[in-house]
């Protein structure tokens, strides 16, 4: 095994510990993945915590689907993982979460694509909210793959969350800045509703060079 891929198993360890600790994620719900090559990928075992996942449990899968190297089987979330590995080349993480305020949207079907918080829409951008499908059905890693077409995180109907990364770093943070921000619309709706900003103001906020800097810097850290 290559000294970066051992790196990449710890780092899927530390962020499922960080979904799991944070309340993002409970039980054996939720799954995370990264690429290690551009047609291989470790992901999390089937029915294991993410809290208890260890470096060892962690099972190789090429993007056929094919187990290259593990004991456990993957986990169920696996053919969409892959999918989404396929049609995107730039993403080299995945991370799926229940968090439950999101959860609480997405079980209310009303989205979160709601362009009020500067920080969300510099690290995230748009958030589409995929209608229900039976999560086991052939189809559904190709509505997972076709809803997040442009996005970096997507609600689910009835389900949870999905956030993508350059890396796991990058992914978690997304996802932990989702609950957070639908925290954030929950309370608004409270005092009145939340107030979008004017479409002009979102497309320069979407340029911003400071989200590349502080990719550099998160780079950085945990390389
Ligand atoms: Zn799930």
């Amino acid at each position: 095994m290559s000294g970066e891929e051992a790196k990449i198993r710890e780092e899927l360890c530390r962020i499922g510990r960080k979904l799991y600790e944070r309340h993002l994620t409970s039980g054996a719900g939720g799954s995370i993945s990264a690429r290690t090559t551009k047609n291989e990928v470790l992901i999390k075992p089937s029915g294991f915590s993410l809290a208890d996942m260890a470096p060892e449990h962690v099972v190789k899968l090429n993007l056929k689907g094919e187990v290259l190297e593990g004991k456990y089987p993957p986990s169920s979330d696996a053919p969409w993982h892959l999918m989404i590995y396929e049609k995107r080349p730039e993403v080299n993480a995945i991370v799926h979460a229940h968090p439950p305020i999101c959860g609480g949207f997405a079980c209310a079907g009303i989205s979160l694509d709601i362009p009020t918080f500067t920080e969300v829409i510099i690290q995230i951008g748009h958030i589409p909210l995929m209608d229900y499908a039976t999560p086991t059905t052939m189809d559904y890693a190709k509505i997972v793959a076709e809803s997040l077409k442009g996005a970096n995180a997507l609600l689910m109907k009835n389900h949870g969350a999905i956030t993508l990364g350059v890396n796991l770093e990058q992914a978690f943070q997304r996802m932990e800045l989702l609950e957070d921000f639908a925290r954030m619309i929950l309370i608004a709706k409270i005092l009145g509703g939340p107030i979008p900003l004017p479409p002009e103001e979102t497309y320069k906020l979407r340029s911003l060079e400071s989200e590349k800097w502080r990719m550099k810097i998160v780079e950085e850290l945990y390389k």
